[in-house]
């Protein structure tokens, strides 16, 4: 479903590893940045589903969230895709603060925060038009003849666009309603052919596949020893719990909960692998006993890959 708002792959990765890592010194600057910028993202694009979802037009819409289109060698993961009985809209979230530059030869802009260094990132136009330019594809693989719109949108209030985008128009999110509010008026006219939403949402999410899980193997490499195993207690720091009498359990500060191992289930698909089988999660949760650890899985909605003997289980993203 892209109805919710998830967080990325990379985002979940690194959450996973802050609360893991015994020892964050290795790789502290990396974590602590990367967490920072992926969580600006992400904020980003909830204030850009809460501006459209409170605008007037967001009854006649369904909203898909990172969705994907293509195939699993060749896609693109669309931010925010707004569909309308009339026409499809495209929506690029960028959080950056800071003056941003265009730079046209090199396809890419630059950007500098209170005098910092100048960094340099991909035009988010061309990532707009390489997804127009897949949903385009799909749209007419299937005979639709809808017309696509792509916009920009500048999540972060103190971006500063030091002068317009040559191919697409990039908006901050405080005119977001003005520029839906154009669009409609633009397909007021009765004229305009109109598409079964509904229908629309169904195509793109039969044909959409699962990404796999981040997994950078040279910052792995480097920190696999120092990644705490087991089912952590939420409220205590790289603390442990222990499963006894149908409950995960802390000994210092006796939080209890039944399922806790699928906080700690997600972590392991981040971290470690998609797949588990049951002799890896009696390891990676400290469950001794077979049958515990294999009806837990059984009973943690994941997906059965394999016959009995050798049964693997696949951790889906919302588990
Ligand atoms: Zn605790």
């Amino acid at each position: 479903m892209n109805l919710i708002r998830r967080k990325s792959e990379k985002y979940l990765f690194y959450e996973a590893l802050e609360r893991r890592l015994v020892n964050v010194s290795t790789i502290k600057n990396t974590l602590q940045e990367t967490l920072r910028k992926e969580g600006g993202g992400y904020a980003g694009e909830l204030r850009v589903d809460r501006e459209i979802e409170e605008s007037d037009f967001f009854t006649s819409y369904i909203l898909m969230k990172g969705l994907i289109v293509g195939n699993s060698t060749s896609y693109a993961q669309i931010d925010t895709f707004i569909i309308h009985e009339k026409f499809l809209l495209i929506i690029e979230v960028k959080n950056l603060p800071g003056i941003i530059k265009l730079d046209n030869q090199l396809h890419q802009i630059t950007r500098q925060r209170d005098n910092g260094p100048v960094e340099g990132m991909r035009n988010p136009e061309d990532q707009l038009l390489r997804s127009e330019r897949f949903v385009r594809k799909f749209l007419s693989f299937h005979n639709i003849p809808m017309p696509v719109h792509g916009l920009i949108v500048f999540s972060n209030p103190s971006s500063v666009l030091e002068k317009p985008f040559s191919k697409k128009s990039a908006i901050h999110v405080s005119g977001l309603h003005q520029t839906l509010e154009s669009l409609h008026l633009m397909y007021a006219d009765h004229l305009y052919p109109k598409f079964e939403p509904r229908r629309i949402q169904l195509l793109f999410t039969q044909h959409e596949f699962e990404l796999n899980p981040y997994k950078p193997s040279h910052i792995l490499s480097k920190i696999n020893t120092e990644i705490l195993q087991g089912v952590l207690c939420p409220q205590c720091i790289n603390k442990v719990l222990i499963y006894r009498n149908k409950f995960w359990r802390c000994n210092q500060c006796n939080y209890k909960n039944a399922e806790e191992h699928r906080q700690a289930l997600k972590e392991y698909r981040s971290l470690f692998s998609h797949k588990v089988t049951t002799k890896e999660w009696m390891k990676f949760s400290g469950i001794k006993s077979v049958s515990t650890a294999s009806r837990m899985l059984q009973k943690s909605n994941l997906f059965v890959d394999g016959t009995f003997k050798n049964r693997t289980y696949v951790i889906p993203r919302d588990i």
